[in-house]
């Protein structure tokens, strides 16, 4: 058993956690929490923080300061009806959408809870990165901004301190002529675990790659969503190909691409669907910056 707090304001649900905390653990959609704590994967906690009172102050999707923003109790569906699903620098999210879950769960899970509970299945985290997206994370001690490469540590360890709230997160607004995918190969009747996920941005000038950012629901030493530096580092400032990609895919990322065996499949399955992610991911890419649609 639990207690619930429900706060009235985010300066209450934060004095709360300073009181309280590490005996209280923030519920937003609960879709990841209440399942975690059915299943004794997590001790049960003492008390509940309901974050749905705060969704009035954050719950949004603004431009503001050269930045798209996102509150941490915005829910995917409440994603879905914003310009990150019409304009196509951010199509990747409409990816992310399709491949998310059931439609019953977009409608409760959040955007703060999905970056907070960072796993490998963690799909918005894993398309955030490949905006280089930053969490702000606030307690009744301030606020600080954590890069989000550097909130995932790994599967499960999150920097963020036992008394913080994540409070949104953003990114820098794309340039145009530039765009994005999410490519995930799961088994949808199951409905959860992707067998591989991976995100992909990429902007194009005269037909060179201007920026590119790819990331994968893991990588070589991290089981939880990271970026892969060194396959960006590659490609970027060369001309857009074919055999540039398929050079990426089979030659690159296989050297920085560490991949695991368990009962769903095998590393060398996962590892040959990492490589067609990639390939399939960027030229979609490239496919909607030149089309202009998604
Ligand atoms: C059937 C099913 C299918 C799923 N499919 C997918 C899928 O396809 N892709 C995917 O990525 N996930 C999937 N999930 C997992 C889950 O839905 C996501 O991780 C979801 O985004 C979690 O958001 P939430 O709002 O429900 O978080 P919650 O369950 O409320 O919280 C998750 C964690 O984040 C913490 N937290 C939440 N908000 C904050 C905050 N603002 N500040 C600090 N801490 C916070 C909580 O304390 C908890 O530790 C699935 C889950 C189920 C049950």
């Amino acid at each position: 058993m639990f207690g619930l707090y429900r706060p009235k304001t985010l300066e209450d649900a934060l004095e709360f956690l300073s009181k309280n905390a590490p005996d209280v653990k923030p519920l937003a959609g609960g879709t990841e929490l209440l399942v975690l704590i059915r299943d004794k994967k997590i001790t049960t906690p003492k008390y509940l923080l309901d974050l749905s009172p705060l969704k009035k102050q954050l719950s949004y999707v603004k431009i503001e300061d050269g930045k798209v923003r996102i509150g941490a109790t915005t829910t995917l569906y409440e994603i879905s009806r914003t310009f990150l699903h019409s304009d196509v620098r951010f199509a990747g999210f409409v990816d992310t959408w399709k491949k998310f879950g059931t439609l019953a769960i977009r409608f409760s899970a959040t955007i703060g809870g999905n970056v907070v509970a960072g796993t490998q299945y963690s799909d918005y985290a894993t398309l955030l990165l490949a905006y280089d997206a930053t969490v702000k994370a606030v307690s009744s001690r301030g606020e600080r901004s954590i890069p989000l490469e550097k909130f995932i540590l790994d599967k499960r360890i999150i920097d963020l301190r036992p008394d913080e709230l994540v409070k949104e997160v953003e990114f820098a607004i794309p340039p145009q002529g530039s765009s994005s995918s999410f490519v995930k190969f799961d088994r949808r009747e199951l409905l959860i675990a992707g067998i591989i996920t991976g995100a992909f941005f990429l902007a194009l000038e005269e037909g060179k790659i201007r920026d590119v950012k790819i990331a994968f629901d893991m990588v070589k030493g991290k089981r939880a969503p990271a970026r892969s530096h060194e396959v960006e580092s590659f490609l970027l400032g060369k001309t857009f190909s074919e055999d540039l990609i398929e050079k990426a895919a089979e030659e690159v990322l296989p050297t920085y691409m560490e991949r695991i065996t368990d009962w769903w499949t095998t590393a060398e399955y996962r590892l040959d669907m990492s490589k067609v992610a990639l390939k399939r991911g960027l030229l979609k890419c490239k496919a909607r910056i030149e089309k202009g649609v998604i």
